[in-house]
């Protein structure tokens, strides 16, 4: 029994949001975000479907840790899902220190001055956390999360040693948009304007912005052309998995999407430094996330899969093993379900099923963790009857 305060009523809140209300574990849920409107909207619609008044809201600037602490005392959470935006982690961190409470996320902290992936901010709480004897859970949405949980899954159960890993993210739907991106656009293009970056034996490899691919072929889609980035998880799975000799992460983008974001960079409008317009200042990213598509909006005509999963080899009992573990989740069952893309459906399942594993007392401890170093075995179980079901593959060509 637990009291939870989900904070952001974008995409991925509004499907948290319906999977904590359906779960009688959370008898007190909160969701708090910056407007008002958008996270009573999402309460009503939860509300209407499960038939009780479970949810209630708030407004909060969680940029601020003394709005967020009065948010804590006046609602006393046991454990804060924090699925705003990533700018936000180390605010909420200090908010959770200050009043005691227990903290999860989908997403590291990053600098809005500088688009950069690490862990080492957060990973610096990790004594306080200790010292306080709270839990924090980094990194439970798909991609870092149910990613980096295959592969502890892999590691504990079909591996001696894991060599390489390849994390392989499609996303073959279709929402029938020019162009648009599948949650914050913000986020979404700062990541995949980056260098490409992978580990291969001990160190970092750098790659011009989307300078690896190949088609690899998904299952149930076909071929689809792959393009390695860097990706989040890639820097804790190599700390957590020392036999790890490589590890890449794919990602799936269409020549249109490629077309818009080499313009979009070309003209100026991925900067996220202030530029002043009319006497005013705007950072050119942010003006255009106002103007895109709103990714929640996507899901009404979105068709297709996505299909996330991660490609393996190493050695059990002696002999070289193949691995694939994978899911595939549809954007308009997704939709059906929750009133959003399978994007954010298949982030908001993993972070309301992690804080469960908190609740439950399966997935504990004091201290900062990436999901990798939790069993993997009681969330992999709950993960099919919540959504996303998975599957495996052997011994066969990994094709990358
Ligand atoms: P959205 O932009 O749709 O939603 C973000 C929400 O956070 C909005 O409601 C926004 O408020 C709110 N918010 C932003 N700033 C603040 C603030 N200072 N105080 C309070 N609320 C704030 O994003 P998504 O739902 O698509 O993504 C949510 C998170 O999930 C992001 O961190 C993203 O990186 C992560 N993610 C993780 C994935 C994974 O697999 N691990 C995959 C996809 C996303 P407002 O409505 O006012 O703008």
């Amino acid at each position: 029994m637990a009291k939870v305060i989900i904070i952001g009523a974008g995409g991925v809140g509004t499907v948290v949001a319906h999977k904590v209300a359906a779960n009688p574990i959370f008898t007190e849920i909160l969701l708090a975000s910056r407007t008002l409107s958008k996270a009573d909207s999402i309460a009503a619609a939860v509300n209407k479907k499960v038939g009780a008044n479970r949810i209630r809201t708030a407004t909060v600037d969680a940029d601020n840790v003394p709005e967020l602490v009065a948010l804590f005392k006046k609602h006393t959470p046991d454990i804060v899902i924090n699925v705003a935006l990533p700018y936000q982690d180390l605010t909420i961190m200090d908010a959770c220190l200050e009043y005691d409470i227990n903290y999860l996320d989908t997403a590291n902290y990053e600098p809005k001055d500088e688009a950069k992936f690490e862990y080492k901010w957060q990973w610096a709480y990790q004594q306080r956390f200790r010292d306080k004897g709270l839990t924090a859970i980094l990194g439970c949405g798909f991609d870092p999360g149910v990613t980096s949980i295959f592969t502890a899954y892999a590691a504990k159960h079909h591996f001696d040693e894991i060599h390489t890993l390849d994390i392989v993210d499609c996303n073959a739907g279709n929402h029938g948009m020019a162009f648009a991106t599948n949650f914050n656009p913000e986020i979404n293009i700062r990541e995949v304007t980056q260098p490409g970056r992978y580990w291969q034996d001990g160190q970092w490899v750098t790659t011009a912005p989307h300078e690896i691919h190949q088609p690899i072929n998904y299952p149930e889609i076909g071929p689809r052309e792959s393009y390695v980035i860097y990706h989040e998880e890639l820097e804790s799975l190599v700390k957590n998995l020392p036999t790890i000799r490589r590890a890449r992460f794919w990602m799936t983008f269409g020549q249109e999407y490629l077309t818009h974001l080499r313009v979009i960079q070309n003209i100026g409008m991925a900067r996220i430094d202030p530029v002043m317009y009319n006497g005013v200042e705007i950072v050119p990213i942010q003006f255009l996330k106002a103007v895109l598509p709103d990714p929640k909006s996507l899901g009404e005509n979105y068709t297709g899969l996505t299909s996330i999963g991660c490609r393996i080899s190493g050695i059990k009992d002696g002999r070289p093993r193949t691995y694939y573990i994978y899911n595939n989740c549809d954007h308009e069952s997704a939709y059906q379900e929750t009133g959003t893309q399978a994007v954010s459906y298949t982030t908001g399942v993993p972070a309301a099923l992690g804080a469960a594993m908190f609740v439950n007392k399966i997935w504990t401890g004091p201290g900062v963790f990436n999901v990798e170093q939790f069993d993997p075995d009681p969330f992999l179980s709950e993960l099919g009857p919540q959504g996303l079901p998975w599957h495996e593959k052997f011994d066969i060509d990994l094709e990358v």
